[in-house]
């Protein structure tokens, strides 16, 4: 019974101190592993992770969830089912798709018909989305191959279906400590910690993983700095943007994907 009690009060301590920092986050989303503020960030994040994954979900329920969201996305976007390039970016996928941790997530890549708009991203569950103009843009198969393996990392690195367990969790406690009726504002609580900005630090990770995974499958992942310069010549830094940001800056993470290349990858 003591354990319990231990256990309850653990998680509802660091669920407070959750809603506390969280608001830091976008300052503190850095690449230098030797800064301190980064240092003490990822140590409060591996122990964020560790909390959510406390109320896991199998891979199958994430395939579950991502199919239903998935359904959702094809009402909001305009979905190509007859894409001239389809096979195409289907055999990037299968090239990465060994090279993941998770083996048992299925990936498939759908196009978005958008000419005007660059944009690629991803759900929990392996469905992965990418407008045509984002396919036409990149210049190499290996820069087009970093931007799908960055969004694979993200499915990978359980970014998408940890927002689902903080909402799950928020509900949960919400519920247990507060009391009947409680779950809709924890529910919330877990949403707003999902919200845009703190997702900065789970960006660098879907470049570094996603880098790794390029390389594995025999890409060269130093094509991904060229998508970085080019993305980053259309914006202006803005210190106050920065912090509402859902992506750092390109020329940020074209930093960052460097030393990560030539330090870790020896790339
Ligand atoms: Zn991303």
């Amino acid at each position: 019974m003591y354990i319990i009690n231990f256990m309850r009060r653990y998680f509802f301590a660091i669920f407070c101190c959750w809603a506390i920092v969280l608001p830091a986050a976008p300052l503190q989303a850095q690449c230098n592993h030797d800064d301190n503020s980064d240092a003490w960030y990822s140590w409060f994040k591996g122990y964020e992770n560790q909390l959510v994954d406390y109320f896991p979900l199998s891979e199958r329920d994430e395939m579950i969830i991502g199919d239903s969201v998935h359904l959702e996305m094809a009402k909001q976007f305009k979905l190509s089912d007859k894409y001239e390039r389809q096979s195409y970016l289907d055999g990037i996928v299968k090239r990465l798709s060994p090279h993941v941790e998770r083996e048992n997530i299925r990936y498939q890549i759908h196009v978005i018909d958008e000419n005007r708009t660059l944009n690629a991203f991803s759900i929990a569950g392996g469905h992965l989305y990418i407008t045509s103009k984002m396919v036409e843009w990149t210049e190499s198969e290996d820069e087009l191959a970093f931007v799908i393996a960055h969004e694979m990392a993200h499915a990978d690195q359980k970014h998408g279906i940890r927002k689902v367990q903080k909402v799950l969790l928020g509900e949960t406690l919400g519920e247990a400590y507060l009391g009947k009726g409680w779950g809709e504002y924890g529910k919330l609580a877990g949403q707003m910690a999902n919200a845009a900005p703190y997702g900065q630090t789970d960006e660098y990770e879907a470049d570094r993983e996603g880098a790794l995974l390029a390389s594995k499958a025999g890409y060269d992942p130093r094509k991904g700095l060229r998508f970085f310069e080019k993305m980053g010549s259309k914006e202006n830094y803005d210190m106050f943007e920065k912090i509402v940001r859902s992506h750092p800056y390109s020329a940020e993470r074209l930093k960052c994907l460097d030393i990560y290349l030539r330090e870790e990858l020896k790339r």
